[in-house]
């Protein structure tokens, strides 16, 4: 296996990385955009932007943030309401996986921020239905949630008529550096479908003998073209327009708001992912077994190319945290009412042969690691230097209530008073 020679990914990664002569992946070299291009000129042009809807927005709203309980949608309701001053409706689809902390998350989002909320939980019959014949098809038990968050807010932007949708960080430029900041890549239904759906859209898991009828997929069906053509519907996302850094991003968000955190069981990231029982427990163990890697290497590359932690630093985290069993595979079992070696060898068959082979005793055995692949030969131009001589990340403060206080409103009302 071909491993990037600055940060840790393999050349297997689902997204697509490409190498240049030194060794270095695209990730990382659009990633060096972040030190190179003039944000300031950038924040201007948002600006620019947002103005632009809210002097013109026919609908009470000025744009629709897609949040959760984690992963920068305090940032991003920030940003957007308190520095730029839009009014936004936040809009939430339930994954069915939450955790308390998710939900407390959620709940000081909506009083912090004081702005009108939208959520869908649809009903746990099919979402299970549903989640059986992800993992048959793609050994995916997230599909559900990519698929409601991915169409739920550009349903509500239809609905409504609020034509801008504003995301975080656009994956494939963040992760593999699909594209350039300056490309200015806007939300579009091909890009979910063929990476965040894994090239599965509803539409193609419509079977009424696996009791999926059509009516109850609708909710994760593409609005039409035009439909979102006569709103005006786009998305775009803030990574084009920041110089994008989770961690500090959540390291402000604690300190202004205080956002919890969470040891999550199969990375060292205790920011991005805290809603999810599974996110970074069995759905990334998955992951693993997929594609030999998993969200560990994610978060080291990115660590290690905003130059906080060394490459031999990633290296040990991964060692560390790759082979870790998931801590919820039991709970996700008994929910779904499938065993586990039904869905171990249900996910064997999506094992990637480029990195995994079944060696004489009939086990799965990795072909290669990254720690096999270290800097070195022509990679002269690989090793950033650090800016920060310790990548840490906190643990906040929980806002866990005792439930005899009368302040614990959140089942009633939904906000914290
Ligand atoms: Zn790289």
């Amino acid at each position: 296996m071909k491993y990037c020679s600055r940060c840790l990914y393999p050349a297997n990664h689902p997204l697509h990385l490409t190498f240049d002569d030194d060794g270095i992946c695209s990730g990382c070299r659009i990633h060096e955009e972040k030190d190179e291009l003039d944000w300031g000129k950038k924040e201007e042009e948002l600006r620019h932007l947002l103005m632009r809807y809210k002097s013109t927005s026919a609908s009470f709203y000025d744009c629709i943030i897609p949040v959760t309980g984690a992963r920068d949608s305090y940032f991003i309701v920030d940003t957007i309401k308190n520095h730029y001053g839009l009014n936004p409706l936040l809009v939430h689809f339930n994954c069915h996986y939450n955790t308390d902390r998710g939900h407390r998350n959620l709940a000081y989002l909506r009083t912090h921020f004081d702005c009108d909320f939208y959520s869908q939980v649809l009903s746990p019959d099919i979402i299970k239905r549903l989640t059986w014949r992800t993992l048959e098809k793609r050994a995916s038990l997230y599909w559900h949630c990519l698929a409601g968050q991915t169409v739920l807010p550009v349903h509500m932007a239809v609905r409504y008529k609020i034509p801008l949708i504003i995301w975080g960080a656009h994956q494939g430029i963040d992760q593999v550096g699909m594209y350039s900041h300056n490309d200015g890549v806007e939300m579009s239904r091909k890009y979910r479908k063929d990476h965040d759906l894994m090239g599965l859209e509803a539409e193609d898991l419509v079977s009424d003998a696996d009791g999926l009828p059509e009516r109850d997929l609708l909710p994760f069906f593409y609005p039409h073209d035009k439909d979102i053509e006569r709103v005006g519907v786009r998305g775009i996302y803030l990574n084009n327009f920041m110089r994008w850094d989770t961690k500090a991003q959540h390291e402000k968000m604690i300190r202004q708001y205080g956002y919890e955190t969470a040891a999550q069981t199969r990375t060292f990231d205790t920011y991005s992912d805290v809603d999810s029982l599974i996110y970074s427990d069995l759905h990334d163990y998955l992951k693993f077994l997929k594609f030999g890697y998993g969200k560990v290497t994610d978060h080291a590359s990115r660590e290690i190319r905003l130059r906080r932690m060394s490459r031999s630093q990633g290296i040990e985290l991964v060692n560390h945290y790759a082979k870790k069993p998931p801590a919820k595979i039991n709970l996700f079992l008994q929910w779904l009412g499938i065993n586990e070696n039904t869905l171990i060898e249900t996910v064997d068959k999506f094992r990637d042969p480029a990195i995994w082979f079944r060696n004489d005793n009939g086990d799965w055995q990795l072909k290669d690691r990254v720690d096999r692949h270290s800097y070195g030969g022509n990679h002269r131009h690989a090793k950033l230097d650090l800016q920060e001589d310790k990548c840490q990340f906190e643990i906040s403060t929980s806002r866990k209530p005792a439930y005899a206080e009368d302040r614990y409103v959140l089942i009633a009302c939904g906000h914290v008073d």
